[in-house]
């Protein structure tokens, strides 16, 4: 069922619990490239299974790290989007708001949002690939990928890779979230990537409104109760903070 932007915002107004799952759509209006997006150039002769999995950077890392480096110093020069202003927006007006992320930018953190559950870590950061200590400051400067100052094995970016586990703590919480909301946004992602697209799913069976942002309601997985708005999250996001809280102004001073 397709929804608006008028009826969303009654909701978000009336809603006490709000947990949100983004995706690598909403850094799409801050050029953020989607991972196959980013396949261009030299990298598109490059299999994603060798650029983003522990095999792949075990057998040649220098050619991963310097993948992410890449992305990585698009991603430092790239600035939130009216979504991510708004979603920081949202997290200052409503007492119970849980954001959780597929993206591994920084930008919901950028746009001043205090708490973001991030599900596939942040490719700012790096952690050792034989201790895993995670560290927000590394040497650039020397061997590719540099080394750990503490045990010596190769520093790695801090995100999934295809194949692992995704922090168990990190989607614990998503998953808390989800059961105890009584709104959930899905605001661009595909959906496709397993565990964080059961989400959406879990809120829906524990009673919550379920409402997908996206420009497209096609290639989403479907089902009875999921609700669509569709347009770009930017814009979307923007109207929908607008509305929702010129209703409550509205409600208070009639
Ligand atoms: P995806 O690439 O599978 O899907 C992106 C979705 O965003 C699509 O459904 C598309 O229709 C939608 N979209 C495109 N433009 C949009 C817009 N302006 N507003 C709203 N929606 C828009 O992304 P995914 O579901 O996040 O899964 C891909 C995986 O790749 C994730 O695990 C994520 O960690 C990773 N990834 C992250 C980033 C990032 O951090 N910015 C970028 C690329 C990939």
């Amino acid at each position: 069922m397709i929804t608006t932007v008028e009826a969303v915002a009654e909701l978000l107004a009336q809603a006490e619990r709000v947990a949100v799952l983004t995706g690598a759509g909403v850094s799409a209006e801050s050029g953020i490239p989607t991972f196959r997006d980013a396949m261009t150039g030299m990298w598109s002769r490059f299999d994603p299974a060798e650029l983003a999995s522990p095999e792949g950077f075990a057998r040649q890392p220098a050619m991963v790290w310097n993948w992410y480096a890449e992305r990585r110093a698009h991603v430092t020069k790239a600035k939130p989007n009216p979504a991510h202003l708004a979603l920081a927006e949202i997290e200052r007006r409503v007492d119970r708001f849980t954001l959780i992320t597929q993206n591994v930018d920084g930008l919901h953190q950028a746009a001043g949002s205090g708490r973001v559950i991030e599900l596939h870590g942040n490719i700012r950061r790096v952690k050792c690939s034989l201790d895993g200590q995670v560290k927000e400051e590394w040497a650039a400067d020397g061997e590719v990928p540099p080394r750990c100052p503490d045990c010596g094995g190769h520093l790695r970016p801090d995100v999934v890779w295809f194949g692992e586990l995704l922090p168990a703590r990190a989607f614990q919480e998503a998953g808390a979230a989800s059961v105890d909301c009584d709104l959930f946004l899905s605001i661009g992602t595909s959906n496709l990537v397993e565990p964080a697209a059961s989400l959406p799913w879990t809120a829906h069976r524990h009673g919550a409104t379920v409402i997908v942002v996206n420009p497209t309601d096609e290639g989403q997985r479907r089902g009875p109760g999921i609700q669509y708005l569709l347009g770009n999250s930017g814009e979307i996001l923007a109207q929908l903070v607008s509305a929702a809280w010129r209703k409550t102004s509205e409600a208070a001073h009639p």
